[in-house]
């Protein structure tokens, strides 16, 4: 039989060879573990993230899991090895070096082994890329909040600002670049630095679909990249709220309604003659006219009413005035109050 021969190691004839060895000898050379001599970790000092094959990897774990981590990564059992259990045993530390004793046990061709091994860890403390780059200011965008031929209110300012924060947090748990590295207030809004591109257009999506507006990007060189001769850009996104707020009245294509609200489509509105609600894409902005605020709506008191028709009185001149009513009725009662806004010296009903 060909495989059965001679055993260089020990001399011993017919026998059935493994990798060259009779059974025996195998067994005494074999290594249970493939196992680097030394193992270098690098961890961030800012976020505690490490590098793993080149690559940064957010982490929570201490130091003592990383390591394990790195460990299991980079010990390699012997393939037909069965039953391996194996155990560290700090031996030595030193500064930023940890001696480690590895201690495995196996089955190899239904043998019991154990064998022991050393591997030197050495920790170096460095800064990740994404800690750099927020330590330098470093930002990809730069979201500008603005509005349309008005003052933003503090009520607005507070919103966009819980609702940029909220979401920076939130993403900064997945996304080390979700960060606002400066706050600038200008005289016409606020501008957001913020660390991603990705990150900033996906917050104002999410402040465009509450707030409406206009949202434009604009790119802005900002130099050249030394090593690639590229031109460098950084991103300024601006949301451009509209000069109407919900509650106010918009006049479109001779429709007159009451905004309702927005989303980063469009324009929610009730028609005012007939109360059913329509929309107006954000592209149309330019032709909407504000014919009247929420602040315009008065109350007055019903003074007749009939199928089709109401009568008022006017909260101003005082004059009784009469309302034509799409319905049949509505529920105030003579001499209780409702809600009236006269556009052009029309009067209409909200409710
Ligand atoms: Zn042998
Ligand atoms: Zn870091």
């Amino acid at each position: 039989m060909k495989e059965r021969s001679f055993c260089p190691r020990c001399g011993a004839r017919n026998q059935r060879l493994y990798q060259g060895l009779c059974r025996s000898c195998f067994v005494d050379e074999v290594k249970l573990l493939n196992i680097p001599k030394k193992l270098n970790i690098n961890i961030c000092t800012q976020c505690n993230s490490f590098q793993k094959s080149g690559k940064w990897i957010d982490s929570n774990l201490t130091l003592e899991d990383i390591i394990n981590l790195y460990l299991e990564d980079n010990i390699e059992p012997y393939p037909s090895a069965e039953d391996i259990r194996i155990e560290y045993e700090i031996l030595q530390k030193r500064n930023n070096l940890i001696d480690y004793l590895i201690k495995a046990k196996g089955k190899i061709l239904e043998q019991e082994i154990s064998q022991e091994y050393h591997i030197l860890v050495e920790i170096k403390r460095d800064v990740c890329p994404e800690c750099s780059k927020f330590a330098s200011g470093y930002f990809e965008a730069v979201i500008q909040i603005r509005s349309d031929e008005r003052i933003l209110s503090a009520e607005e300012l507070k919103k966009v600002d819980d609702v940029i924060k909220e979401n920076v947090e939130n993403i900064s748990r997945t996304n080390r670049m979700s960060y606002i590295s400066q706050i600038v207030e200008l005289k016409e809004g606020f501008d957001y630095y913020i660390g991603s591109l990705k990150v900033a257009r996906r917050i104002v999506n999410i402040l465009h679909n509450s707030l409406g507006g206009q949202v434009k990007e604009s790119p802005r060189l900002m130099g050249r990249d030394k090593s690639t001769g590229k031109g460098l850009y950084r991103i300024w996104i601006s949301l451009r709220l509209p000069s109407f707020e919900i509650g106010d009245f918009l006049r479109f294509q001779d429709r007159k309604g009451q905004v309702t609200g927005f989303n980063n489509q469009k324009i929610f509105l009730k028609d005012l003659e007939s109360s059913t609600p329509y929309s107006v894409n954000w592209k149309n902005y330019e032709k909407l006219k504000i014919i009247a605020r929420n602040s315009d709506v008065m109350k007055a008191t019903l003074s007749d009413k009939k199928p089709g028709y109401i009568q008022i009185i006017h909260p101003e001149s005082y004059q009784p005035m009469e309302i034509n009513i799409p319905g049949e009725d509505i529920p105030t009662k003579i001499g209780e109050e409702l809600a009236i806004v006269d556009i052009d010296g029309k009067l209409y009903i909200i409710d």
